[in-house]
């Protein structure tokens, strides 16, 4: 190993600070393992933190609930494709997770008589789809930034060890198998600009979502998908890439989300007629009906040319909201409405469009984490994954608002769980010779300084063509172009060039790595979507608008083998894993 590599040795290394990786992180602690968490970016800057709306658990303390309701609005929200073994879990697990989370000490906003308050929200309802149910419980629409900070107090009185601003390149697998088995990862220390070996028993991804591969987006610039492309580039296959959310209220042209909770409180979205369309197409639960299809709906009232004006927007409306909700209930997304538009939501209505959100696929694993290494359930030893990065699959083609902040608790816990006690039984798998190679080759590839393409301009052209071709309306002719796109952006970064080729905190070679992950993710999403020749949940497909249970009601699977920095000539390969269904049987989707 060169002298200039820095080898950490712990028990369990957990990737990612958020939510899922904080929980996983917390509970391997308690257990007495030793736990290094491994992150970009400082903990509490993490995407959980800026979840305004609620985590969904069926707790009953406002009205009647079941978690089986609460499982058949999963089921359903997913387009059937979610498995329901994995489903069963969550629905059951939120309540533990959500008194955990309060025995913390997170600040959840109450009833008068002191109970957790919930809220309604999209697609959850009561006694399976008779009207909305109140399931969200929160803190105000701040939900996840007390849900971060109260795990990351935890995780610092329990002596887990961070690496803060340190960056995942690689995951170390060895040669036997398949399948292989993981012992570590390797980081660049962003501040020096040296490399980290981590050698472990076990290692958690719990990198998040990839929602910059898109022009409008409520994601943060880091959602970058650097732990799914890290995986694929190893030949971990990728799941269900081709659904990805798009959330109805983005604030028009910035994509800055303005949460379901806003309709949850009542807001209405109306067209330029005035007209709440939605009594079109959901008589029944309206501005509560999943995000799918609210999405699909605004696009089609554009489409017709009842958008605001004639333009490519509706209006959110708060109006009639009575003024103690907007300040106490959503404070901070009006005060985004009058920051970012210069418009008072208590007078006018907010200029809103659909916005990339949420990625249901990632990668594979099974319900305690353990991830996948093909269809038929074979697993990468001592891999896990937890959070939006990973597909178990609770989802399937459309998750439902509240249910990603259970799924990075519930599953990251499970994930914490299961990793300790393979820590117990496991020994230490040695490192390969030279585990840094593969990370060297990449960043001297991307330091040489003859190019002539720029990091800014490939991501733009990449961000517009997804947008574009394979956003809430989609068809073949439209993924094909964005697939030669992809793949010739791809060649292209062989010719780039960066500012700064020096070591010390050097963000241009940050940028061109996280550049490299979003084509990966970017061309996962785009040939899977092809692939699939049907219309579910999220993916929907002007050629193919039909849901087509004979032949689609499985999951998909794509793996890339032989890949390269630079090239697109490396080989894909789909594989098809069923999907679990134990009490509900598809069904058409009404609401
Ligand atoms: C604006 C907004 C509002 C939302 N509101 C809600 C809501 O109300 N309810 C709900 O259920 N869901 C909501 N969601 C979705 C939900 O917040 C996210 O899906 C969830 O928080 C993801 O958690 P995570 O732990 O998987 O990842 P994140 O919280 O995104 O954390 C990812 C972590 O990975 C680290 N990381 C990434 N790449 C690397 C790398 N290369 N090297 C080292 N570390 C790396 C980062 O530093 C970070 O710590 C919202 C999402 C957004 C964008």
């Amino acid at each position: 190993m060169s002298d200039d590599v820095i080898v950490h040795q712990y028990e369990a290394v957990v990737v990612g600070a958020g939510g899922a990786g904080l929980m996983a992180a917390l509970h391997l602690a308690q257990q007495g393992v030793s736990t290094a968490v491994v992150s970009k970016l400082y903990p509490t800057r993490s995407h959980t933190g800026t979840a305004q709306g609620g985590i969904g658990a069926p707790l009953g303390s406002v009205e009647e609930d079941h978690w089986e309701w609460y499982a058949f609005d999963t089921i359903k929200g997913s387009d059937y494709l979610a498995d329901q073994d994995a489903v069963d879990i969550m629905c059951q697990e939120a309540v533990d997770c959500v008194y955990f989370l309060e025995h913390m000490g997170l600040p959840f906003d109450r009833t008068p008589e002191g109970k957790i308050l919930q809220r309604r929200f999209g697609g959850h309802t009561r006694n399976y789809g008779e009207g909305p149910v109140r399931r969200a419980c929160h803190a105000a629409d701040r939900t996840g930034h007390m849900i971060l900070q109260t795990l990351y107090q935890q995780c610092l009185k329990r002596s887990v060890t961070f690496f803060d601003e340190f960056f995942l390149t690689d995951i170390i697998l060895t040669e036997d198998g398949p399948p292989p088995s993981c012992c570590g990862i390797v980081a660049l220390e962003i501040a020096t600009g040296r490399l980290h070996v981590f050698n472990a028993k076990t290692v958690l991804l719990a990198t998040g979502g990839f929602g910059r591969i898109f022009k409008i987006t409520s994601n943060a610039h880091t959602l970058t998908g650097d732990g799914c492309a890290v995986v694929w580039r190893r030949g971990v296959p990728l799941e269900d890439m081709e659904f990805y959310q798009f959330h109805p209220t983005g604030i028009y042209r910035m994509g800055i989300l303005l949460s379901e909770a806003a309709r949850g409180e009542g807001a209405y979205l109306i067209n330029d007629l005035g007209e709440r369309f939605l009594q079109r197409y959901a008589p029944t639960l309206m501005e509560l009906a999943p995000r799918d299809l609210i999405s699909r709906y605004m696009y089609l009232e554009i489409k017709e040319g009842r958008g605001i004006g004639g333009k490519d927007y509706l209006y959110l409306d708060l109006r009639h909201l009575p003024r103690q909700v907007l300040d106490e209930k959503l404070p901070d997304i009006t005060d985004f409405v009058r920051t970012y538009l210069g418009l008072e939501p208590a007078r006018e209505p907010v200029p809103v469009q659909p916005t990339a959100h949420y990625a249901m696929g990632g990668i594979p694993t099974d319900v305690y984490g353990q991830v996948l290494w093909d269809e038929i359930g074979r697993k990468v030893n001592g891999l896990y994954a937890a959070g939006e990065c990973a597909c178990v699959s609770v989802h399937g083609a459309n998750r439902l608002g509240t249910n990603s902040l259970v799924d990075i608790l519930v599953f990251g816990r499970r994930a914490g769980l299961h990793m300790a006690s393979w820590c117990r039984e496991q020994g230490w798998v040695p490192l390969p010779d030279n585990p840094q190679a593969f990370t060297e080759q990449i960043l001297s590839q991307l330091l040489k300084t003859n190019g002539t393409e720029r990091i800014g301009r490939i991501r733009q052209e990449l961000q517009e063509v997804m947008m574009d071709q394979a956003g809430v309306w989609r068809t073949g002719d439209g993924l094909s172009q964005a697939l030669d796109k992809v793949r010739s952006l791809k060649e292209r970064l062989f010719h780039l060039r960066l500012d700064d080729t020096g070591r010390l905190f050097n963000l241009d070679l940050l940028e061109a790595m996280e550049l490299t992950y979003l084509l990966d993710c970017a061309e996962a999403l785009v040939v899977s979507a092809l692939n699939r020749t049907e219309s579910r949940g999220a993916h929907y497909r002007d050629d193919y608008p039909e849901r087509d249970d004979a032949n689609w009601l499985r999951h998909t699977l794509v793996r890339c083998s032989g890949w390269r920095l630079g090239s697109a000539d490396h080989k894909l390969e789909f594989s098809y894993k069923p999907v679990v269904i134990t009490r509900f049987q598809p069904a058409q989707r009404k609401y």
